[in-house]
């Protein structure tokens, strides 16, 4: 037998690179605390498969439920109310409404039905006293600072974070005189070092764009606390499902709806949510006075995708987890950035899961990265994520070109870095796909 063996033996040896794989997968298989699920016991993604299962079934209801409760008509469907003005019984009413005295709606950009029944689904799931809707992302994280910061202010930001986000802080908000101070760590000691007396905002996104970089939310709110500041969280990467911060006393939470949340790709928007008091000033800047509302029609897509959010996370997230592990095992990736990697991002950090997005760096760089982009099938070359199709991108080129190089470089996003966003194609077809765009690199 030995003798039988002896010759594959000899041909791994000469493999340098397969005898790294080799190694990789075993340790893999050896040691359940690899994937960072400190805690589990026995299989790691059996026991992975289960809190996602309980997280799901956590959320599941909520998200059919809620927000669709009545409607004048008993409609199953939540109505797309098109109008852009409503009428009043009487001059005393119009008064009234105006005052604020009673619920009647006035004018769209005020308040519509549609649109409030998607913010009552986004306020469930993020166990938010309120929420209101947004007409992008964007609107929501300009509104969000524009509603808390004035001339004179400053923000705490971290260095990896989306694109337009970090350009909104460093090169449109101080033209209003709002300046902001990047951390390259985000952790509570960096945003409490960068702190002054003008601090209004510590501005968490984690996991970030395109990093995944965990923050230690819950010291990040005590830091913040320590210096008066409030604490704006963009959680459109991890989702609800995977994290609420609003219960790690969190004061405003931000999403890009055209993200997971809505999870089809076929619709633009933004949300905000938290207490009364902080949302009601947030819509009065942000969807009153900015103009930045959302449209009925979009609010009704949004709606429908959400009815299936924990489904689809559940099924993106557990995805997510296998093909980390299979990019970890594989010679020509240098680097995976999943939260299921890392030791320090377990439940000890507030993750209820991991996510269903995932960064890794091809050895080669930049057109290494490139050559793979072009030749994945099923996954689909483009920007955006949290779609149903699986989406891949080049952000040193796309959603990060507009960060200056130096910046770029110490956020870590190289030239060799693609962004995946997994979506619920068959997990087996997603690795295969990664496998074979990757099966020339490294020659
Ligand atoms: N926040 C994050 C983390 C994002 O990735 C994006 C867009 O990719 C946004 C905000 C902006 O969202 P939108 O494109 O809906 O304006």
């Amino acid at each position: 037998m030995p003798a039988l063996w002896a010759p594959h033996l000899q041909a791994l040896r000469r493999h340098a690179a397969l005898i790294d794989l080799v190694r990789r997968v075993a340790r893999l298989a050896l040691d359940p605390q690899h994937l960072g699920f400190a805690g589990y016991h026995g299989d790691v993604l059996e026991s992975y498969e289960a809190m996602l299962d309980a997280r799901c079934d956590a959320l599941a209801s909520i998200c059919v439920h809620a927000g669709e409760e009545t409607n004048e008509w008993r409609a199953l469907a939540t109505p797309i109310v098109l109008a852009s003005a409503f009428s009043f019984d009487d001059g005393g009413h119009a008064a009234a409404a105006f005052r604020g005295d009673n619920d009647a709606y006035i004018y769209g950009r005020w308040g519509n039905p549609t649109v409030e029944a998607l913010e009552a689904k986004v306020a469930a799931l993020e166990n938010a006293q309120a929420a209101c809707a947004t007409a992008s992302g964007m609107a929501a994280v300009s509104g969000a600072l524009l509603s808390i910061c004035e001339a004179g202010s400053h923000i705490v930001a971290p260095r990896s974070m989306y694109g337009e986000s970090a350009r909104l802080l460093r090169e449109r908000l101080p033209k209003l005189g709002i300046e902001t101070t990047f951390i390259d760590e985000p952790s509570p000691e960096s945003y409490a070092k960068a702190a002054t007396a003008k601090t209004r905002v510590f501005y968490i996104e984690s996991p970030s764009n395109p990093m995944l970089a965990v923050a230690d939310v819950t010291g990040i709110v005590a830091a913040a606390r320590a210096h008066k500041a409030l604490t704006v969280a963009d959680n459109t990467f991890a989702t609800p499902f995977c994290q609420t911060p609003l219960d790690r006393g969190v004061d405003l939470v931000i999403h890009s709806m055209t993200k997971a949340l809505g999870g089809h790709g076929d619709a633009i928007g933004g949300v905000m949510a938290g207490s009364e008091e902080r949302v009601a000033v947030a819509r009065d800047t942000v969807v009153k006075g900015f103009g930045g509302v959302m449209a009925p029609l979009t609010a009704y897509l949004v709606a429908r995708g959400m009815v299936t959010f924990a489904l689809r996370q559940r099924r993106a997230c557990s995805t997510a987890a296998k093909l980390a592990r299979a990019l970890v095992a594989h010679p020509s990736v240098a680097k995976v950035h999943h939260p299921s990697l890392l030791e320090s991002a377990g439940l000890g950090r507030g993750l209820h899961a991991y996510g269903s997005i995932l960064s890794f760096e091809v050895r080669g760089g930049r057109d290494a990265a490139r050559r793979v982009l072009e030749r994945v099938r099923v996954i689909t070359h483009a920007v955006s994520l949290g779609d149903a199709r699986s989406l891949i991108t080049h952000p040193a080129t796309t959603t990060h070109a507009s960060m200056p190089a130096d910046a770029r470089a110490r956020a870590n996003i190289t030239g060799g870095l693609l962004r995946l966003s997994v979506g619920l194609e068959s997990s087996v077809d997603l690795e295969r796909d990664l496998l074979n765009a990757l099966a020339h690199e490294g020659d």
